[in-house]
């Protein structure tokens, strides 16, 4: 029996980001399409290049994207909303359904689609539960589909040309269709339409000479709808006559109770991810036909952990013994960094326990080996890698039983505040004596031009530690002046010496590592990189007292402390896999709130605890919702409810669909949260109520994510629809996300706008009960 080795999908960007700067430049009218599309064929050879020498004997084409790959299949399937005009999709449109016209990709640590120019962007989201994001497919009534741009038979092709034979990558007509708005009707009801077409670059690809074609489905770790099944079915009838095997593959989970549907389908091979779901493979041995070829993804595609390959061998030799089988990583390479050997800022003991996108596929390489001649072929590199396993399991540097001890002596009184939500409302009235309608902002100001040169020349050593500290000062005490004179009720101190809500407080505490080059595709041209957490957290010593002290003694109005929350932090991290999430969100937590209660003790009355990306660690199984919100909403009650009733605590989420998450959002116990609702006509705001949601919460009333100036009379419209559903009693005005994005010639005229309109609604309710007084007394 043969092991064969795949890959599913290579990282795009290039190990230096050289995709991002050939789009940037690009984009700036630096260079020309030719130039863009050469630096993407160097990129696309270099990866078959390296891929095949590390020893895959399955390359992926067509993995590559300029953009994003759900777009692609989009635009494959002429998928383009009228908007951007009729003809060939060249690439100009293209890039107008990445970014719009005027295209601007900003965003506040996750995506938006943003759309400013005349040409709206499509809307982006996350791909599945990763920070990847991609473009929504759009399917507008009356728009008849067809063949557009033949982009997977051309590299395809061009792979071809270079000597290499490729598996090309189609992502699948059930997920697309699944992952589709249809504008009023549904995208299902387009499925034939959708399969002929898919059916016919299937034929092209035969006849382009492809053997297997990997076609991804990862749907089908999710729960499916009636519909949803009934397609599959009829999807793989209708594509299995066309000349080129299916390797139909799934990943970020377990198929569960899909699996008995996935067996019936007549498919050549059936792809499986044994990282997140280890436990399917004996259901998926005894239920799926002999003669299908399996594809076990076994190195983790989602995590930059090296694996330990002799306990991998354990279970995979008796599989090998009985079949032919694939082994790959369990997903697309795209989700991690790249290269670990051009990594220079990690510390020599962490990178032993590390493996990326190379790494990865050497691991691979040597498992085939061993399963193809004998665990001796590969006797060096076994050892290596379990030496490197054990020295991580046991290393001092992972485990501080300071940080257990408390764990262990975790009460669940620490998870209470004192008293109610409505007597601290009154103990905090006391304190901050704000107005109805209290006025603030989200934390950041924009991250000028000028702030982030001054933080580059401070990492390159240009500019030393005391003058990048006044340069930040000097900026503080701007904001807190401007903040003063514009009116805003409770000031934030602006978070100029933040470069990211994660990474700032990442790179404070112990138990995280930096890198300094392990970039990973969020969107686009956009890379994120996550920090690595790696061993117990603690907090050594306060993160943000200081800035917050010094904000604080430059006025008499409360400057609200900032923090990024332990759910957030855990979320946009690449976490330690040999413990639960849960475990690693606690320590978390506990750090945190040492930060809250040093901000307390510092006389902070006001303290935010950002989780931006609380929803977004949503399993992608509805089973499996609760217990994750159970954890998560236990950490942020730990980091924040150690505060007197007297102290305020703020939390922020920007984004609006709150309505399965409701109940956790409250059980948060926050006493102010701030939302996104601007482009929403705060239509959510009645969840909120339907809920009796019982603390306050701020509607965002600035759409931040756009450069539209709002004026006054639209924030007041926004409120007064506010007050349809909650009480004035209930409603902070605040933007809907931080300003770092913007500049602050939109930021100053927009936040006085909203002071003014703050203004009007006092006035407007103290009208109202001044007459609600004379009606009484005329009654
Ligand atoms: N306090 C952060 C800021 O204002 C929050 C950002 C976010 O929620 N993404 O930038
Ligand atoms: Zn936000």
């Amino acid at each position: 029996m043969t092991v064969t080795v795949a890959t599913l999908g290579f990282p795009r960007i290039g190990p230096r980001r050289e995709l991002k700067f050939a789009l940037e430049k690009f984009w700036a009218g630096k260079t020309t399409q030719a130039e863009l599309l050469d630096t993407a064929m160097g990129l696309r050879t270099a990866a078959w290049a390296r891929q095949k020498a590390l020893g895959a004997d399955w390359l992926p084409s067509n993995d590559f994207s300029l953009y994003d790959h759900v777009l692609d299949t989009s635009v494959m399937l002429g998928a383009v909303p009228q908007r951007y005009g009729a003809g060939e999709v060249g690439l100009e449109t293209y890039f107008a359904m990445a970014r719009g016209t005027t295209g601007s990709d900003e965003g506040c640590g996750h995506a938006h689609a943003n759309p400013q120019g005349s040409v709206t962007a499509g809307e982006l989201t996350k791909w599945f539960d990763t920070n990847y994001h991609y473009i929504v497919p759009e399917i507008e009534p009356g728009q008849s589909l067809q063949l557009g741009t033949l982009k997977i038979v051309e590299e395809y092709r061009e792979a071809k040309a270079l000597g290499y034979e490729t598996r090309p990558v189609l992502l699948g007509p059930v997920t697309w269709l699944s992952l589709a708005k249809g504008h009023g009707i549904d995208p299902f009801d387009r499925l034939d339409e959708v399969l002929g077409l898919y059916g016919e670059v299937l034929d092209r690809l035969a006849y382009s000479g492809a053997a297997w074609v990997q076609i991804d489905e990862p749907i089908l770790v999710t729960d499916l709808s009636g519909v949803q099944r009934a397609a599959l079915s009829r999807a793989y009838a209708a594509l299995s006559g066309h000349g080129v095997k299916l390797m139909l593959t799934t990943y970020f989970g377990g198929l569960d109770d899909n699996l008995p549907l996935v067996a019936t389908l007549p498919v050549a091979g059936l792809h499986v991810d044994l990282v997140r779901a280890p436990q399917q493979l004996d259901a998926v041995l005894r239920i799926v036909p002999e003669d299908l070829l399996l594809s076990l993804g076994v190195i983790d595609g989602r995590n930059v952990w090296r694996a330990d390959l002799a306990a991998l061998l354990d279970r995979l030799e008796p599989v090998a013994a009985t079949r032919d089988i694939v082994i790959a990583p369990s997903c697309s390479l795209l989700h991690v960094p790249v290269d670990l050997a051009s990594e220079t800022r990690l510390d020599t003991q962490v990178c032993e326990w590390l493996a990326f996108g190379v790494q990865k596929v050497a691991e691979l390489a040597t498992l085939a080996k061993a399963l193809n001649q004998g665990r001796d072929s590969v006797a060096e590199d076994l050892a290596a890698s379990s030496r490197a396993a054990q020295a991580r399991r046991s290393s001092p540097r992972i485990h501080d039983a300071t940080v257990q001890a408390r764990i262990a002596a975790i009460t669940p009184q620490m998870r209470e505040r004192e008293a109610a939500y409505a007597d601290r409302a009154r103990a905090q009235a006391e304190v901050l004596g704000l107005p109805l309608f209290p006025t603030t902002t989200i934390g950041s100001f924009p991250q000028t031009a000028q702030v982030r040169h001054a933080r580059a020349e401070h990492t390159r050593g240009n500019l030393d530690d005391a003058a990048y500290e006044r340069f930040l000062r000097e900026e503080t005490e701007r904001a807190i002046r401007w903040q003063e004179e514009v009116g805003l009720d409770v000031l934030v101190h602006g978070e100029f010496e933040r470069n990211d809500m994660v990474q700032y407080f990442g790179e404070q505490l112990s138990g995280f590592a930096f890198t300094a080059s392990a970039w990973v595709q969020s969107y686009g041209s956009r890379c994120v990189r996550p920090p690595i957490l790696y061993g117990d957290v603690s907090r050594p010593a306060p993160m943000t007292v200081e800035w917050w002290r010094y904000a604080q003694s430059l006025t008499d109005k409360p400057v609200k402390g900032m923090l990024t929350g332990p759910v957030t932090i855990l979320n946009w991290s690449f976490v330690r896999d040999d413990q639960p999430r849960s475990a690693s969100c606690l320590q978390i937590a506990l750090a945190i709130r040492d930060e809250v209660l040093d901000l307390e003790a510092a006389g902070c009355k006001a303290i935010q605890i950002d989780e931006a990306a609380l929803r977004e660690g949503l399993p992608l199984r509805a089973g499996e919702g609760q217990a994750y919100l159970d954890w998560a909403v236990d950490s942020f009650r730990l980091c924040a409810a150690g505060v007197a009733d007297a102290t305020q605590v703020h939390t922020h989420m920007c984004y609006s669909e709150f309505n399965e998450i409701l109940p956790a959002i409250a059980a948060m116990d926050a006493d102010v949260i701030s939302i996104e609702t601007a482009r929403s006509q705060m239509e959510l705001l009645e969840a909120f109520a339907r809920y009796r949601y019982p603390s306050e919460i701020g509607p965002g009333v600035y759409d931040i994510h756009s450069a539209r100036v709002p004026g006054e009379a639209e924030m007041v419209e926004l409120m007064r629809l506010a007050q349809q559903h909650l009480a004035p009693e209930q409603l902070w005005v605040n933007p809907d996300c931080g300003l770092k994005t913007r500049g602050w010639e939109e930021v100053k005229p927009a936040i006085a706008a909203m002071v003014t309109a703050a203004r009007t609604l006092r006035s407007e309710v103290a009208a109202g009960s001044a007459r609600a007084v004379v009606e009484g007394a005329t009654a």
